[in-house]
């Protein structure tokens, strides 16, 4: 008897966790359909099917979800790095394109008949004022509320795990949310003004000749954690197969670096001795880093590669890209 591959929807396609996450999926042999606005920038697609399609039109999310897809991937959103998020001018735009998206998706998909959903929350639903001390912050899965996060991307990230939370309650759906933790690597966006602080530390320093000098927002002594591609895809995968546990979890690294930290480590992987000068601009919270408890109870897993690893990648992915600039 032939086997039924298991089929799969992957929303937000051409974007970086979602191209990867593509990659992934068709080596564990899904037959994938791909929905996004646009191709991925740097690489090809692996999706069987890809759509190019706005997920705020309901015309659109009536013609995707055409079919019971086993696992739907719900990564689609308007975000970026701080330079994005912090800065005000983009808040009303955020909350209306993402809430549109996730209200639509989890309609259409409901109707299809779906499996099972997977919602990309993240780390900016925490309250800002447990994010005060860099040394100690607290990103405990309970902490969330009362809610009071630092921008309008994690205002509406919180309604959307709401959304489905509720769905899951009044109308069964199984959904799993987690909520990632500064997800970075090689293909990911590195100098449109939607990159964050890996990938624009990585190409500051792979533009800059040794002895110069790079620009970086704050002092530097604000804190958080990085999590390289590969291990955050391992955590969705096994978030996704677990039996009972649907979340919200962190999908994190606990290894808590200072931005200066991070500009080191870069340095010391391009083999470069730069000086930093700092400058006001958008920053978020002081503190942040992944609470792992929670994921080890439920899930028997934590992210464990260094930071020191993932960066390497990144930063030779990145230089690459400055050279065929030049
Ligand atoms: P990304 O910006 O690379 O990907 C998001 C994709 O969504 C983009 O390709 C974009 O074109 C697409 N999109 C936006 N609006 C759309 C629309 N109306 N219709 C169809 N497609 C649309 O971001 P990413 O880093 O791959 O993040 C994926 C998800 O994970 C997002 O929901 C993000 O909020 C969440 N997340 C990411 C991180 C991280 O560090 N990368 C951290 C926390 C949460």
């Amino acid at each position: 008897m032939v086997k039924k591959l298991k089929t799969a929807l992957v929303c937000g396609a051409g974007g970086f966790i979602g191209n990867h996450l593509i990659a992934r999926l068709k080596n564990e042999g899904f037959w994938i359909r791909a929905v996004d606005l646009k191709r991925p920038e740097f690489g090809k697609t692996a999706a069987d099917e890809f759509i190019i399609g706005d997920l705020r039109e309901q015309s659109v999310c009536k013609k995707i979800f055409d079919r019971p897809f086993d696992e739907v991937y719900q990564l689609a959103a308007d975000m970026g790095g701080a330079g994005f998020i912090f800065t005000g001018e983009n808040d009303a735009n955020i909350m209306r394109n993402s809430a549109l998206i996730n209200i639509n998706a989890i309609q259409y998909g409901l109707k299809a008949g779906i499996k099972k959903m997977f919602y990309s929350s993240s780390a900016c639903i925490y309250p800002s004022h447990n994010q005060k001390n860099p040394k100690n912050p607290n990103c405990a899965e309970d902490s969330a509320f009362p809610a009071a996060p630092d921008s309008e991307y994690g205002w509406e990230k919180l309604f959307s795990e709401r959304l489905y939370l509720s769905h899951h309650r009044n109308y069964g759906l199984d959904v799993r949310i987690a909520r990632l933790h500064n997800v970075f690597g090689p293909e990911g966006t590195w100098n449109d003004g939607r990159e964050k602080a890996p990938a624009a530390m990585c190409r500051k320093v792979a533009q800059t000749p040794d002895g110069g000098t790079i620009e970086m927002w704050g002092d530097g002594k604000q804190t958080r954690s990085f999590l390289y591609i590969d291990e955050c895809l391992d955590g969705i995968r096994k978030l996704m197969d677990a039996k009972e546990f649907r979340g919200p979890v962190n999908i994190g690294s606990s290894e808590m670096v200072s931005i200066n930290q991070l500009a080191r480590m870069v340095m010391e992987i391009a083999e470069k001795k730069l000086k930093t000068k700092h400058i006001p601009g958008p920053l978020g919270v002081r503190g942040r880093v992944s609470d792992n408890r929670l994921i080890v109870k439920k899930l028997q897993w934590k992210p464990t590669k260094p930071l020191k690893d993932g960066l390497a990648k990144t930063y030779a992915w990145i230089s690459d890209q400055v050279a065929s600039q030049l």
